[in-house]
């Protein structure tokens, strides 16, 4: 078995961390590949490393003076190395780290470094072989991750490595110059590096034990899913919830390989693990709920609209035109109703208001702001009958007034559109009748 493991800024902010990480490691031979993210917070109120490498190269960019600041990053690094007892050194890099600032050589390399230097010391301490990103994933000119051709590339330099590490979160276009990923995304190098390997497993540790059935910050200690699909997970992430970079999980599918998020801090968790496919049974009904605030739905209505032909592209082209993205459009005979977020939509709402007066001429449009929609999530729904009728009497005993539903013909969710204000109620009534009560 081979394992890829990614590690989080959480996981690697002091030497304490670090050594939790190395036990993990040497606990599990096949954990041979490791990559890691910059330091994270080491408590409430701290910095990551990420971010005082964004702010000293805008002081750089600025001309202004930013030895204080890169000295700062460095005591970041000297204090892991120090406490590690490790007889190791970055005075080099960051020397070369300043001459680089000086010829301004971009944010995406300012912020590489992070992870750069925690693969250094990372590789130095496990005594394994390290591998610049840089040399082994590849951004196509436009910005655009060129997934094959990385694919390869990483693929052949990782064939005669025994184990590597390899830094998160950037890579480089052909010339050489450095890019980064979107913020969190070395989960995404750790997802390339898995489908590159064609590994058994990419183990991703975090500060959480799994990915959680709902926001811990609406519902008290939510329950850890124990196993949740590629697609349920999407349907949650779309929706808000976090625990991985949306786009890591695009690699590892096409391979086909699970990701079990862990816990550095509980490694005796099992986690959570996400896969293609299972015949294991959810534990509860439903797997998860998600959800966002802040939409409109603007209903339209027309006699006959369900025969004229071309109704929807027309309304909808107006849409496109504004640029603006369509959440969801539940629809009835003669009436159809678009949710969109309501900022993008409020910058525009005259103009596309007016744009679908002239486009189909309706009977009646109307528009209601302040919306919350929350996504039910869950492989189990189709199976089981009722689970509509439990999620809306739970939010009648709740008092809540059920806006809009919306229910996709996968039967992978239900999405339920209610008063911003309701959201976390809804949410606890919908979490309450489908996990506590089963706990009871
Ligand atoms: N260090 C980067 C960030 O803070 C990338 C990552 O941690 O995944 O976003």
């Amino acid at each position: 078995m081979r394992k890829v493991v990614k590690f989080g800024g959480s996981s690697l902010a002091t030497a304490a961390q670090f050594e939790k990480v190395g036990n993990i490691i040497r606990a599990d031979k096949d954990r041979r590949f490791v990559v890691p993210s910059a330091p994270g917070r080491r408590f409430d109120g701290d910095t990551k490393v990420t971010d005082m490498l964004y702010g000293c190269y805008a002081a750089a960019e600025a001309g202004e003076d930013f030895s204080a600041k890169l000295e700062a990053i460095h005591d970041r690094y000297r204090e892991i190395i120090t406490g590690l007892g490790l007889d190791f050194s970055l005075d080099e890099d960051f020397a070369l780290i300043r001459e680089n600032f000086e010829a301004k050589a971009g944010a995406d390399y300012a912020a590489s470094r992070g992870e750069y230097l925690n693969g250094k010391v990372m590789a130095a301490y496990l005594d394994y072989e390290f591998v610049d990103a840089a040399t082994v994933i590849r951004f196509d000119e436009d910005g655009t991750f060129a997934a094959e051709e990385t694919d390869e590339m990483m693929a052949a330099r990782l064939a005669s490595c025994e184990n590597a590490v390899i830094p998160g979160f950037y890579g480089a276009y052909a010339d050489g110059r450095v890019k980064t990923f979107s913020r969190g995304g070395s989960d995404i190098t750790g997802s390339i590096v898995a489908r590159a390997l064609r590994v058994d497993l990419y183990e991703n540790w975090t500060d959480v034990s799994g990915f959680l059935v709902t926001d811990p910050h609406l519902v008290e200690n939510p329950e850890v899913v124990d196993i949740i699909t590629y697609r349920e997970l999407r349907e949650l992430s779309y929706m808000g919830a976090s625990v991985l970079h949306e786009e890591a999980i695009f690699p590892v599918r096409k391979a086909g390989i699970p990701i079990n998020i862990r816990n550095t801090n509980h490694p005796e968790d099992p986690g959570t693990m996400i896969v293609a496919t299972t015949s294991r049974k959810p534990r509860f009904t439903i797997t998860g709920i998600a959800g966002k605030k802040g939409f409109v739905a603007v209903t339209i209505d027309k006699d006959m609209m369900n025969s004229e032909i071309g109704f929807c592209r027309k309304v909808l082209s107006v849409f496109e035109e504004n640029n603006i993205s369509i959440e969801h459009m539940p629809s009835g005979i003669d009436t159809m109703c678009i949710l969109v977020h309501q900022d993008e939509f409020q910058e525009h709402e005259q103009v596309v208001l007016s744009g679908i007066q002239r486009a189909v001429d309706p009977d009646f449009i109307g528009v209601e702001p302040d919306l919350a929609l929350i996504a039910v999530v869950g492989r189990g729904m189709r199976e089981m009958r009722g689970t509509a009728g439990r999620i809306f009497s739970a939010l009648a005993h709740a008092k809540i007034n059920c806006r809009m539903i919306d229910q996709g013909s996968s039967e992978l969710n239900i999405i339920i559109g209610v008063a911003n204000e309701d959201f976390e109620k809804a949410t606890q009534a919908i979490y309450d009748i489908f996990i506590l009560t089963q706990l009871q």
